[in-house]
């Protein structure tokens, strides 16, 4: 008789050894954890910023307590609770675009082969049989699929989320940005955008284009006497008569409190500028009604007309003939002449002073505090560039930096000002001040590599940190040369330099190339601050810019706070720093340790009145 061996069969894994196992699992998550973070940065991928890698934390200990108690006899529904709030995790790292997907990804893996990894050391440890630690796999394989699925629903919503949301944000932007709030009409910038097609066409179709400028007479009088609400009434019927005039395709902007400008192109068929001024004129003259009381108002009109190479030229040459109107006696217009140019003569003296002025040490720094708009202390000193003029005075740098940056003198000076900044920055931090230092770098430096150069030589031979130096950078340098702008401040942000965008909100703000560069704050320029207690769209508008801030996770800060306010409303729309003449004017260099101290004493005064309303 033959006797067979019986075969064995696999047995099912007994569900109390699954059970040991999810324990075991349980009390060494935070095994799994360490691990999971060793192995990713061993990888060497960018861990990105504390907050990303404590959310990846927070979800590896989630994952990891939610597998352990599902082996440990949890029903698989119980965990999804727990998934949620991984996902939701993951959700917002999208959002802030702080992650991108496969990176992710990548972790989710890691997490998994940690998790095995203590599986099977437990498995051994315990001694269960090797079927229990195949199912304990496959549940924590089953977990890894539902997270990764999840995780990438999460992502794309929440993407197409902020992304639509972005979209809206930068259409609003953009018309504000190229709009004046008061009467709805182009700004500056919209106009010379305008302007330069008609002058280009106009090249090409050699029709004559003519720019003029219009500037109200003794507007201030009116504003004084009458109120700014009168005067912004007077704007805006003002606006209505010139629109009244001009034709459909001439273009029409306010690029000044008073000022306002007119291009007009194909001017041959029409009877010519001159008539287009004395039809203006006449309707300015018009009686405005203010309550009871009728206002006369009159104007001045400078035109000019004729081939320039930009239409910048062409306004320059408009706002030369309008001043020559104001000194003949206001009310009339007069026409560009090149005899006029008297201002391109001061330029040339100035040009021939400045080049002496760096050798004679004739330039100083002034120093003006931002703020922590939370913790209402100071925080950081920008540098600003005075000119000492032996004739002059203390000449601005609004007078003399186009005259530098139309010469490449801006060059050697903003060298000259980075070195100065820094070591005084060093210098106040040795003393036991916690405060940044920003430097305005003009477009001309960051044409060339050499500013990485000198911005680590600065560095290095003051001996600040790199962390404590921001450059100011305006929104249209930026954009000036999108790649290769990109790339010199990504190697600059490499050293640990920070990066601010000044005057934001005045350029052709385009969040997709604002994405590009590696910002670290946006300074809202004034004009948004001053419109912010003017009328309820400014509210809005600053809320939309703050927000943006958040969005893309940027520190926002506001310039040029001169109201109580003011500051008030940035506090309550959480704004996070902001510098004005409210908190102080530019400093000389040796006023600023008594400032700090007289700060900090009287602070309290200053925050306690412009404490955020509560909610009731
Ligand atoms: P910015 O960088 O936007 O500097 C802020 C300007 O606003 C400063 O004028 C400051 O005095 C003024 N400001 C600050 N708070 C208020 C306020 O509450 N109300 C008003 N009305 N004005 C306020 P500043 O010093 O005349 O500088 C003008 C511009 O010149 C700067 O604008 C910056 O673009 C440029 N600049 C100054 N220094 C340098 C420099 O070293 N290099 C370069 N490239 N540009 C510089
Ligand atoms: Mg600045
Ligand atoms: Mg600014």
């Amino acid at each position: 008789m033959v006797t067979t061996q019986p075969t064995t069969l696999p047995t099912a894994p007994s569900q109390a050894d699954v059970r040991r196992l999810g324990e075991a699992l349980h009390e060494r998550s935070d095994e799994v954890r360490a691990q999971t973070v060793a192995r990713a940065a061993d990888s060497g991928a960018p861990l990105g910023p504390p907050f990303v890698r404590e959310s990846f934390e927070r979800i590896c200990v989630l994952a990891t307590t939610t597998v352990a108690d599902w082996l440990s006899g949890g029903r698989p529904e119980d965990g999804l609770d727990a998934g949620h709030e991984a996902w939701q995790i993951f959700g917002q790292l999208a959002a802030q675009r702080a992650a991108s997907l496969h990176e992710v990804t990548r972790r989710c893996l890691y997490w998994r082969d940690c998790v095995n990894d203590v599986l099977r050391d437990s498995a051994s440890q315990l001694g269960v049989p090797k079927e229990v630690l195949a199912q304990a796999r496959a549940m924590v394989q089953v977990t890894l699929d539902v997270t990764l699925v999840k995780m990438c629903e999460e992502f794309e919503s929440e993407r197409q989320r902020t992304d639509e949301e972005l979209a809206r944000r930068q259409e609003e932007l953009a018309f504000m940005a190229t709009h004046d709030p008061l009467t709805g009409l182009p700004n500056r910038t919209l106009i010379l955008d305008r302007g330069e097609q008609m002058v280009v066409r106009s090249r090409r179709h050699r029709n004559p284009v003519a720019a003029l400028s219009i500037d109200v007479d003794d507007f201030k009088g009116i504003n004084d006497s009458l109120g700014r609400a009168a005067g912004d009434e007077i704007l805006r019927t003002l606006t209505r008569r010139l629109d009244g005039v001009l034709r459909g395709s001439d273009g029409l902007a306010r690029v000044g409190g008073d000022e306002f400008v007119v291009i007009a192109d194909d001017l041959a068929l029409s009877a010519g500028p001159e008539l287009v001024a004395e039809r203006l004129l006449e309707a300015i003259k018009e009686p405005f009604h203010v309550g009871d009381t009728a206002v006369r108002v009159t104007a001045s009109i400078g035109i000019a007309t004729g081939a320039r190479a930009r239409v910048e030229d062409l306004l320059r040459d408009a706002d030369i003939a309008m001043y020559r109107a104001k000194w003949d006696g206001k009310d009339r217009y007069v026409i560009f002449e090149s005899g006029m140019q008297d201002v391109e003569q001061t330029q040339r003296e100035l040009e021939s002073d400045l080049r002496h002025a760096l050798a004679n040490d004739e330039f100083f720094l002034a120093y003006q505090p931002t703020f922590d708009l939370h913790e209402m202390n100071p925080k950081g000193m920008e540098a600003l560039l005075r000119w000492r003029h032996a004739e002059r005075g203390v000449v601005q740098p609004g007078d003399f930096i186009p005259v530098l940056e139309q010469t490449d003198m801006i060059r050697e000076v903003g060298r000259w000002v980075l070195e100065q900044a820094c070591a005084q920055g060093a210098c106040w931090r040795e003393q036991g001040h916690e405060l940044g230092i920003a430097v305005n770098v003009s477009a001309r430096q960051l044409d060339r590599d050499d500013l990485l150069g000198e911005v680590r030589d600065a560095l290095s031979v003051s001996g600040l940190e790199p962390g404590a130096l921001t450059l100011e950078i305006t929104e249209t340098a930026l954009m000036r040369n999108v790649e290769e702008t990109a790339r010199r401040l990504g190697a600059i942000k490499q050293l640990g330099v920070h990066i601010a965008i000044d005057d934001f909100g005045t350029g052709y703000s385009s969040l997709a190339h604002l994405q590009r560069f590696p910002v670290d704050s946006l300074k809202i320029d004034r004009s948004f601050i001053a419109q912010l207690t003017a009328n309820p769209e400014g509210e809005t508008l600053m809320r939309t810019l703050v927000q943006l801030g958040k969005a893309l996770s940027i520190e926002t800060l506001a310039e040029g706070i001169e109201q109580q306010r003011e500051l008030t409303l940035l506090r309550e729309q959480d704004c996070d720093s902001g510098q004005g003449f409210l908190f102080a004017r530019p400093l000389d260099a040796d006023d600023v340790d008594g400032f700090l101290r007289e700060w900090s004493a009287a602070r309290v005064a200053i925050t306690t009145a412009s404490e955020p309303a509560r909610q009731t």
